[in-house]
């Protein structure tokens, strides 16, 4: 499997001077399978300019897109997309839903004509949707699995294995904690009663999840200090994600969905800091910062 960045950054888009080298468009990562089998996680501002590589090809394309969750920065390339926009291309999206709103409702929405010239039924590519909750099922002769998360409403984590390989794209996790979990939260019911089953560590099942995966993509929005002024937004401090990393057992962490307000030299800074921490612990993993245009072979 060989992985491409093309939006690394969590919320919103950040352009600038501070961003360029981890990049400031939101998550989008290109994931090739055997003969070229084109899985794309996620739909945030990255997918732009995947879309405008692979028009410059100029074959039709058959792909799935993984959506972890329809919040604004997984979902508002799509409409950009310019492979949607032509006859002959077939995409399969795949995602979560609640009970009160369809997956192909989420996505059609934020293409509403009040937002967006364009509706989701005149984009000219076959469209079709698969609604996954926990599931295992095949695409392109790769095993997939997925799970629920802890992120407001819901977000899905991706397992994908082939050739006996393993990648995790977990791109908005929260640690649970069962003191902030008796607050009143804007979480899916599932979600609660999943992660109050175990009585020990309720984070037992992501560790379960991420096992001996060769990557794992995991969100690494805040450092500690931050967190503390932001429970129950949805996200992750380093020192959580390198404690799932290390309870997986991972071969290789790649930090990402990097806060909007963070420059590059404050993911330096928090790269180096998750390095100490892995010596210091004598965690065996390799760690990265995402940063878009980065490749990786699995
Ligand atoms: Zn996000």
């Amino acid at each position: 499997m060989r992985l491409t960045f093309w939006g690394t950054r969590g919320s919103i888009p950040t352009p600038g001077t501070q961003t360029v080298r981890y990049g400031g468009n939101t998550p989008c990562v290109e994931l090739r399978l055997n003969d070229d089998k084109l899985i794309i996680l996620d739909a945030g501002t990255g997918i732009r300019n995947l879309g405008d590589k692979l028009m410059e090809k100029g074959e039709s394309i058959n792909a799935y897109i993984f959506v972890s969750h329809p919040h604004w920065d997984h979902i508002q390339g799509f409409p950009f997309f310019k492979p949607a926009f032509v006859s002959g291309n077939y995409f399969t999206i795949v995602g979560g839903e609640t009970s009160k709103m369809t997956l192909q409702k989420m996505i059609a929405d934020q293409m509403n004509s009040v937002y967006f010239p364009i509706q989701l039924n005149e984009l000219k590519a076959t469209i079709n949707f698969r609604r996954v909750g926990e599931e295992e099922f095949e695409v392109f002769g790769a095993k997939i699995r997925t799970t629920f998360v802890n992120h407001p409403t819901f977000a899905m984590g991706y397992r994908i294995t082939q050739n006996g390989k393993s990648l995790v794209y977990i791109s908005d996790n929260e640690p649970y904690d069962r003191r902030s979990a008796h607050e009143p939260r804007k979480v899916e019911k599932v979600i609660i009663e999943k992660y109050s089953k175990n009585p020990h560590n309720p984070n037992q099942f992501i560790f379960d999840f991420v096992k001996n995966a060769d990557v794992l993509i995991h969100d690494t929005t805040y450092t500690p200090e931050e967190y503390v002024d932001r429970v129950g937004w949805g996200h992750s401090h380093y020192l959580f994600t390198l404690n799932v990393a290390a309870e997986g057992n991972v071969k290789r962490l790649i930090l990402f969905h990097h806060d909007p307000s963070h420059s590059d030299e404050r993911v330096d800074d928090i790269l180096k800091k998750c390095e100490k921490e892995i010596t210091n612990r004598h965690y065996n993993f390799d760690c990265l910062a995402a940063a878009e245009g980065m490749e990786l072979e699995i």
